[in-house]
């Protein structure tokens, strides 16, 4: 007998729309002044992420970027070729103000809320061009507090533009071969070349947003006597001297260029004061891994919003899967799982905004700082198990590529390791509990009970506690 039954996918509905903890949250925190014009700006975004974002996004995925090294006549390019879809994504993030929202600061301190909305719906449908605004982002902040006037009149203004034309964004150097969690072994030198102008010598071994114009990075100075300091000075460069060797071969991030490059003579300038590097750093890592924890919700929502439409369209066993208990009772499961991430990473893009504009108490601004490694890594492995579950839900077809839902899964895994794995961040909590006393502020603020010693082989267990309670008690 002939069978025509072919299954119909799960589809996207505006995403601003459908988005009950995001509407919930808008209209919670977000005073009334500001409140309609977010609204309507979020709806809009909401539209163009299950619309033309989305296209843009597939095209970015399906067209992975290519490195091409020479040109016909054999001389060294080193050009990245990217999609017309990536290069959409790059103008939309510009003209939605996607970073510019957090520094126009128009609604005061509600103002990274607005802006982390407007990223938290754009990053599914963005391919991953979340990944350079990160590093944009944490490149501004870092300008903002650290930089010179110059610094500040030419690249803050090109980070911050709506404008596309205009808009640069920034990447962030960080990682060598010798190591990406302890970057105490980082090889690159920077040779003075008077004044605060260097000139660095070195491999940068994973540097994400390659094709950005400017970029933050990490490298060890030489002094007058030719002595190599042991500490690490912060640099910003515009790209110049620069080879690329490689862009690497990745398991998800298809559309994000990844690259391994050698600095050779690159022109830079100082930050601060020499072997103030890792302090300096740390206002970007501050953004960058809040980026992450919005980016780790917002690829969960999208898991959820498919395989919740999926269990309304797929019948098994004469009903419809949502209405299996026992699965409806799993996706409920996951549901839970993303509300308490999204209750975290929102409490905390609370108190950034509040920092930002002086508001935050002395006791919010230890909390934000105790919490930021905590909820990245947090938010990171829900992430990860929601997209696997996500996976099965779909049965088969989840492990079917072009049904775009095993893509999930993959890019989940990334969110744990960049901007600082689970047990560096963990370790990094008990850093600030041994010298700032943030276990002592935590349990004073959310009644903190029965926390593991804090010590390096119970890390994971310390922060995981502390996480689950402090989620408990905001409402
Ligand atoms: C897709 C992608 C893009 C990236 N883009 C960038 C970029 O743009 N810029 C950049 O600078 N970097 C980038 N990275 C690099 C990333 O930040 C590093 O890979 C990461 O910080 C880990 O460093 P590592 O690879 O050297 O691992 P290692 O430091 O070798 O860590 C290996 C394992 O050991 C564990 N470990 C290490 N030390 C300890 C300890 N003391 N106690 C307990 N466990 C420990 C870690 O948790 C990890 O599980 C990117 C990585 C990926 C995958």
């Amino acid at each position: 007998m002939h069978n025509d039954f072919y299954q119909d996918g799960p589809e996207l509905k505006n995403t601003f729309l459908s988005d009950e903890s995001l509407r919930e949250l808008i209209e919670k925190k977000i005073p009334v002044n500001y409140r309609l014009q977010i609204q309507k700006h979020l709806r809009d975004v909401g539209e163009k992420a299950c619309g033309e974002w989305l296209e843009w996004s597939k095209n970015a995925e399906n067209n992975k970027p290519k490195l091409i090294q020479y040109d016909e006549w054999g001389r060294r390019i080193d050009h990245i070729e990217v999609s017309e879809g990536w290069k959409n994504l790059e103008k939309a993030a510009a003209t939605e103000g996607i970073v510019a929202a957090a520094y126009e600061r128009q609604q005061q301190e509600f103002s990274r809320i607005y802006q982390m909305a407007l990223l938290y719906l754009y990053h599914p449908s963005s391919a991953f061009f979340s990944c350079p605004l990160a590093m944009t982002d944490g490149a501004a902040r870092a300008i903002e507090l650290h930089g010179n006037d110059e610094l500040k009149s030419r690249a803050f203004t090109k980070l911050t533009s709506r404008s596309p034309s205009e808009f640069w964004t920034s990447g962030q150097w960080m990682t060598e071969r010798t190591g990406g969690s302890d970057v105490s072994g980082t090889s690159t030198i920077a040779e003075p070349e008077g004044g605060s102008e260097y000139r660095l010598y070195g491999t940068k071994w994973f540097t994400s947003a390659t094709t950005s114009q400017m970029a933050l990075t990490l490298a060890k100075v030489r002094d007058q006597n030719g002595e190599i300091s042991k500490g690490l000075s912060l640099f910003y460069l515009e790209k110049n001297n620069i080879e690329v060797m490689r862009l690497k071969d990745k398991l998800g991030t298809d559309a994000l260029p990844t690259a391994e490059l050698n600095l050779n003579g690159t022109y830079a300038q100082l930050i601060g004061a020499p072997g103030e590097g890792v302090k300096r750093i740390s206002s970007v890592l501050n953004i960058t891994r809040i980026y992450n924890s919005i980016c780790s919700i917002g690829h969960m929502r999208r898991a959820l919003d498919l395989t919740q439409n999926y269990a309304t369209k797929r019948s098994a066993f004469g009903a419809f899967l949502i209405n299996h208990p026992l699965h409806k009772k799993t996706l409920n499961e996951l549901e839970a799982e993303f509300k308490k991430c999204f209750k975290f990473t929102f409490y905390l893009v609370e108190l950034l905004g509040k920092e930002e504009t002086g508001k935050a108490s002395d006791t919010e601004k230890k909390i934000l700082r105790a919490l930021t490694p905590v909820v990245k890594l947090y938010t990171a492995r829900k992430c990860m198990q929601v997209c696997s579950e996500v996976v099965e839900s779909f049965g088969g077809a989840g492990y079917i590529e072009n049904t775009g839902i095993p893509r999930l899964l993959r890019d989940a895994q990334v969110f744990s390791i960049w901007e600082g794995t689970t047990n560096i961040l963990a370790l990094d909590f008990l850093r600030a509990c041994e010298k700032e006393g943030a276990l002592a502020v935590l349990t004073a603020e959310f009644g903190l009970k029965n926390i593991p010693e804090p010590k390096a082989e119970s890390a994971r267990e310390v922060v995981f506690s502390v996480a689950e309670q402090v989620i408990q008690s905001l409402t």
